[in-house]
């Protein structure tokens, strides 16, 4: 695998005022049911499901954003329920300069997963990747099974950034992505990428 694809910083991509643009793919993993398909649709769409069906096959969803006045655009992709199986292919990884790892806080299992997703990440990832732990439905708290410390300390610990968000509430969506998004913008201006 060469450079990753995704990274469009290019003749090509300058707009009508000879602008660059970006395009980066951001990939969400973690266990089934944890709330990964809510945080796209919550962010790409403020739309969030009680009972979203987990599709087979990869979708994702491209968002803009504005940086320093440069349009940068991410193509977050979701593993629509291949996780399920196991069955997150290289394909899925291939090219992903961000990523988003999410537990559920209300299930403590999710947590214990999270180190199985990091190796695979690691495996299949070919540059460098902005992490961001994310513990997912904060407005469970009254059946909360991992505190905020275990969260803030796995990170740390890992190199992670870290945010508890509800798809539900809205509570820290936005800003669990865009933080990733300025993330890899300033990895490609620092040219760590
Ligand atoms: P995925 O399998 O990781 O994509 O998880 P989904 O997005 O399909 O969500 C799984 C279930 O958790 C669904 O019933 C959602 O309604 C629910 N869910 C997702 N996010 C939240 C959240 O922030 N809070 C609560 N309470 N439930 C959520
Ligand atoms: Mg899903």
């Amino acid at each position: 695998i060469s450079r990753p694809i995704f990274i469009l910083k290019s003749t090509e991509m300058e707009d009508d005022e000879g602008e660059e643009e970006y395009l980066f793919k951001v990939v969400i993993i973690g266990d089934s049911a944890v709330g990964k398909s809510n945080l796209l649709s919550r962010y790409s769409r403020n739309e969030f499901n009680m009972n979203s069906k987990a599709t087979i096959g990869v979708e994702f969803q491209t968002q803009s954003l504005d940086i320093d006045g440069k349009e940068v655009k991410a193509q977050i992709w979701d593993t629509a329920g291949q996780e399920r199986f196991r069955a997150v292919t290289s394909a899925y990884y291939r090219g992903a300069v961000g990523a988003l790892i999410v537990y559920d806080i209300s299930r403590r299992t999710t947590f214990d997963s999270v180190g199985r997703w990091l190796d695979e990440l690691n495996t299949h990832s070919d540059t460098t990747v902005a992490m961001m732990l994310v513990g997912n439905k904060c407005d469970l708290a009254n059946i909360r099974d991992v505190s905020v410390e275990e969260g803030k300390s796995l990170a740390e610990a890992e190199g992670l950034f870290f945010i508890e968000t509800s798809a539900l509430d809205s509570t820290n969506v936005k800003t669990a992505f865009e933080i990733i998004i300025r993330e890899i913008y300033n990895n490609v201006s620092r040219k760590v990428l």
